[in-house]
């Protein structure tokens, strides 16, 4: 395991348990029933509701050169930003379907370059869909356009995503728009929607494809961008990344996704370096396959398949 420090193995189970038994504890006590001599009986109730907190998880999904990261809200509702390459949707779709996840309650497209979009258009036809977030950018590849009328031929609208946008807005989880701040940028990447999502003391920042131009935006606008964990920009690209913002991160894990031996040359060495030195931990699609963060609210375990 790497860069863990609580919940081990076990976790779901361990919480179910746990879960049930708190059930059963409420109702006997409800009742004021005597529990039944074989009834487990807890150690101490603060073990019983520390460990039946539930979990936001966030996973990177191994689609190759691409992002899709598939998130699960403490409410068991689903999540998804981006959706991998042209193809990726018969990796996607599949991983997604043996979660057991019928409705995506919200989707979001950071850009429209083909390796975010590019699985898209068959997610929306293949699952039930609740709200769609996507910059206000344009494009005119067949891609782009087809996942356009996927979304109108279900009868969905497009929500901008923006600065300040609110997505999820709860006491104990909020998830927010901290990018594109302007209106017209020089390549698609900087309109990424970048998306900060917070559970209780959990941070997590999703970049997309946003550059340094962005980087400098979102410092300038005042957001509050420290993030225990940040799925980084562009693939790692040394487009993305710079000293000052991820100084003003200050992360404990980094996520990259990038495919093995992509043309690209991603991840760039001097992303490498400097997540290097600054003692952040470092996650890779390419090395680690899929990559899954799963969140308590307090402390956060990260870890990859491979
Ligand atoms: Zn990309």
């Amino acid at each position: 395991m790497r860069g863990g420090d609580f919940l081990e193995g076990s976790g779901h189970v361990k919480f179910l348990k746990s879960f049930i038994l708190s059930i059963c504890i409420v109702l006997l006590t409800a009742c004021n029933v005597t529990p039944p001599q074989d009834a487990p009986t807890p150690t101490s109730s603060t073990t019983v509701i520390s460990s039946a907190v539930p979990m936001l998880t966030v996973q990177f999904i191994d689609v190759g050169q691409g992002d899709s990261i598939l998130i699960t809200l403490p409410n068991q509702q689903h999540m998804l930003v981006d959706a991998g390459d042209l193809g990726s949707e018969h990796i996607l779709v599949p991983f997604i379907e043996k979660q057991g996840v019928k409705k995506i309650d919200y989707v979001i497209a950071t850009h429209p370059h083909a390796d975010h979009i590019g699985g898209m258009e068959q997610i929306i036809k293949h699952f039930e869909i609740g709200k769609v977030y996507m910059p206000k950018a344009t494009a005119t590849s067949k891609t782009y356009e087809a996942v356009l009328q996927a979304i109108k031929a279900k009868g969905l609208t497009i929500a901008q995503a923006k600065a300040g946008v609110s997505v999820i807005d709860e006491q104990a989880l909020q998830a927010t728009f901290l990018a594109p701040i302007g209106a017209q940028y020089e390549g698609l990447n900087d309109y990424s929607a970048v998306l900060k999502l917070r559970y209780q003391d959990n941070d997590i920042l999703l970049m997309g494809d946003a550059e340094k131009t962005s980087e400098q935006q979102i410092l300038a606008s005042g957001a509050y961008v420290h993030a225990d964990l940040i799925k980084i920009g562009h693939h790692g690209s040394h487009s993305s990344s710079s000293p000052a913002f991820m100084k003003a991160v200050d992360p404990k894990y980094a996520v990259i996704s990038s495919g093995k031996s992509n043309r690209y040359g991603h991840p760039h060495k001097p992303t490498l370096d400097l997540l290097t030195k600054s003692g952040i931990a470092i996650f890779r699609s390419d090395v680690d396959g899929t990559i899954t963060a799963t969140c308590d609210g307090k402390n956060i375990v990260v870890r990859g398949e491979k």
